[in-house]
């Protein structure tokens, strides 16, 4: 049987905890800000070491999907779901049945994708019970797996970072250190090889490693260092908090743009990094490309990838008009996107659409 229970987290919409132990199923899922729409996030699964670390991450993530939202202006709110194991173990249809029968008692307030160790396979898989659920494969009606989306706005957002460092979003020659070559990282390394970039690249997994280092003519760098490399943009696309006290003073690059979600370990970072002469391009800007694929799912029309391609390529004027505001007010990229977010919201207030049209 599972079970629900509500947590009271202040500043929070409404934030579950979900139990099932006999499809071993324990999951936070959290409502961060419903103005602009329904709950849209991702579901995690991750071998958290305890339940703290799974609830801390969940909240962070759903109010990152809140600002993520706003400034892409998608008509969503924001919320997230992590599932606490190891995705390698814990995957079953039973795991995902229950887990989509919490989804359909929300009655859509909360939309899932798939998000750091869940897949194409895992949302199709949830599709069986409930139909809150986007980022399906184009034979099921969605959009397929949104990480090319996601890989071609961070592109976007490294010239944004050019233009503003350079005077020209032009890669050809720069030096940019990408740490991760998953979904996203690997895709973003073949843009980067294409315009003429000078790759450096980590990952934990050596096959991946030499995989892509060999494809993309880029120097392997451990992952201890991959951030001490003398470049021109550090670009993180694996896991959060990588950006804090002890990594920042050891950074080596002009620029910060890549596709992991809360990069900074905290907001104070993004003003060391000011402090330090390098531009952040915030993470929830630049990493929005996947956020807007699967918005466009549930068009009335139906998915079309052209019109996501549109709006991801707005990213980069999104990032240019944060650095000229940043310049201006003298005030971080990041303080710049939390006063757009927010006067985004305070007018949206009240004038919530009706929700999306959900599949049968
Ligand atoms: P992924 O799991 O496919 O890739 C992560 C990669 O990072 C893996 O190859 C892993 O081996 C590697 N890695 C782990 N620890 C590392 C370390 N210490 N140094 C270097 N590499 C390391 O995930 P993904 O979908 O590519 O997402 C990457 C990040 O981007 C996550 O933070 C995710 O939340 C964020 N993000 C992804 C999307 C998307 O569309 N997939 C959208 C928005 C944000």
């Amino acid at each position: 049987m599972t079970t629900i229970e509500e947590i009271h987290i202040p500043g929070f919409e409404k934030v579950l905890e979900v139990q099932n132990p006999s499809v071993g199923l324990h999951a936070f899922i959290a409502l961060h800000n419903t103005t602009l729409g329904p709950g849209l996030g991702g579901t995690r699964i991750f071998p958290y070491a305890t339940k703290e670390q799974a609830l801390t991450d969940v909240l962070r993530l759903a109010q990152g999907m809140t600002s993520k939202s706003a400034i892409t202006k998608v008509g969503y709110g924001g919320a997230k779901a992590v599932i606490i194991g190891d995705h390698r173990k814990i995957k079953t249809p039973a795991l995902f049945k229950a887990y989509g029968e919490v989804l359909n008692s929300l009655k859509g307030q909360y939309i899932t994708a798939e998000d750091v160790g869940t897949t194409t396979d895992d949302v199709s898989e949830l599709l069986k019970t409930t139909p809150y659920v986007v980022g399906l494969p184009l034979e099921l009606g969605g959009g397929g797996d949104p990480s090319p989306f996601t890989a071609w706005g961070v592109y976007r957002g490294i010239e944004a970072v050019c233009t503003a460092l350079f005077g020209s979003p032009n890669l050809a020659g720069k030096r940019i250190a990408i740490q991760g070559l998953g979904k996203v990282g690997s895709i973003l390394a073949g843009f980067l090889f294409w315009s003429g970039a000078k790759l450096f690249v980590a990952d934990p997994d050596e096959k991946v490693l030499d995989h892509f280092a060999k494809l993309y003519s880029a120097e392997k760098v451990s992952t201890d260092d991959i951030h001490k490399v003398a470049c021109d943009i550090y670009a993180p696309c694996a896991l959060g908090g990588i950006l804090n006290d002890k990594t920042i003073p050891e950074l080596r690059c002009k620029g910060v743009a890549g596709c992991a979600n809360n990069q900074l370990l905290t907001e104070q970072h993004a003003l060391v990094l000011q402090e330090k002469d390098i531009l952040y391009a915030p993470d929830y800007v630049i990493n929005a490309g996947g956020l807007i694929n699967v918005s466009f799912e549930l068009l009335p029309q139906g998915y079309d990838s052209a019109i996501s391609r549109n709006l991801v390529n707005d990213i980069g004027e999104t990032l240019n008009y944060l650095f000229k505001e940043s310049a201006e007010k003298k005030i971080t990229p990041l303080e710049a996107s939390i006063r757009l977010t927010k006067e985004y919201l305070d007018k949206k207030i009240g004038q919530r659409k009706e929700p999306p049209r959900f599949r049968k």
